[in-house]
């Protein structure tokens, strides 16, 4: 999976004119979407936008949405619940990303009612987990990232976190420049599967999808998803430039 997060980038317009651009690109190189699942992720104010491009021209690009209400519907001022998201034709939700739990209130227990609300209405939600370069200077970035993984995920049943996507991304790695070594990103990919075999079995092990995330480029993508337990990307800054984009797909 190729994943753009444009975070708080691009109005409805530009979003429109991005994707216009990026599946001619796509088409022109004859890519395979059985191969790699392609998936962007502009703000709630473009996603209809969106919607209407790819239903109206049949593309095969999928869209989602970057953070979600824990609360179905009510007074909840700004809020945008799961069901409305679904009803634009959303598959994906991005839950508990760095920069949310940062700015936001968003805590693994909001985290956890955030990955069932994102299920209950039939999408798969991006639960993204990293350390910052605290705990990395500790020595303690495993078990602080795998830590978030198990604390969102326990509860679950299996069918759930079998239905799971994993993003890891260090925080520090996070539009630096400083991307993860391939060994990194196949250490903490491992280790999230090492613990949901653990709290679950090895279908839901082996099901769930680990992605990368942190400075993620065309020059830097095809020694990570050599890695075996590396499934693909979630793309900050190298998904707002639609060549850079196209050449990352074509890599996978
Ligand atoms: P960059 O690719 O800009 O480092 O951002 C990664 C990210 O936060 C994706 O969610």
């Amino acid at each position: 999976m190729v994943a753009g997060n444009w975070k708080m980038n691009f109005d409805h317009l530009e979003a429109t004119a991005f994707v216009r651009e990026f599946s001619r690109n796509l088409k022109k190189s004859h890519f395979d979407f059985n191969q790699c699942e392609v998936v962007l992720f502009p703000s709630f104010t473009s996603i209809r936008s969106v919607q209407v491009i790819v239903e109206s021209e049949r593309l095969k690009i999928k869209y989602g949405a970057q953070a979600v209400s824990v609360t179905s519907q009510g007074a909840f001022t700004g809020d945008v619940s799961a069901d409305m998201i679904a009803r634009l034709g959303c598959s994906y939700v991005i839950v508990g990303h760095s920069e949310r739990r940062k700015y936001h209130p968003e805590d693994d227990a909001n985290i956890v009612d955030q990955v069932r609300a994102v299920m209950a209405a039939g999408m798969q939600p991006i639960l993204c987990v990293g350390e910052s370069l605290e705990e990395r200077r500790k020595g303690i970035e495993l078990e602080f990232a795998v830590g978030q993984v198990h604390d969102v995920t326990r509860d679950l049943s299996d069918e759930e976190a079998a239905k799971l996507i994993i993003a890891y991304e260090p925080v520090w790695a996070i539009g630096t420049g400083m991307v993860a070594t391939p060994q990194t990103a196949q250490d903490a990919a491992h280790a999230f599967r090492e613990d949901l075999a653990n709290t679950f079995d090895d279908h839901v092990a082996n099901t769930v999808r680990v992605l990368y995330g942190g400075s993620v480029s065309s020059k830097n993508c095809v020694e990570l998803i050599e890695e075996p337990d590396v499934d693909g990307f979630l793309i900050g800054g190298a998904a707002l430039d639609v060549d850079e984009l196209t050449s990352i797909c074509r890599k996978q």
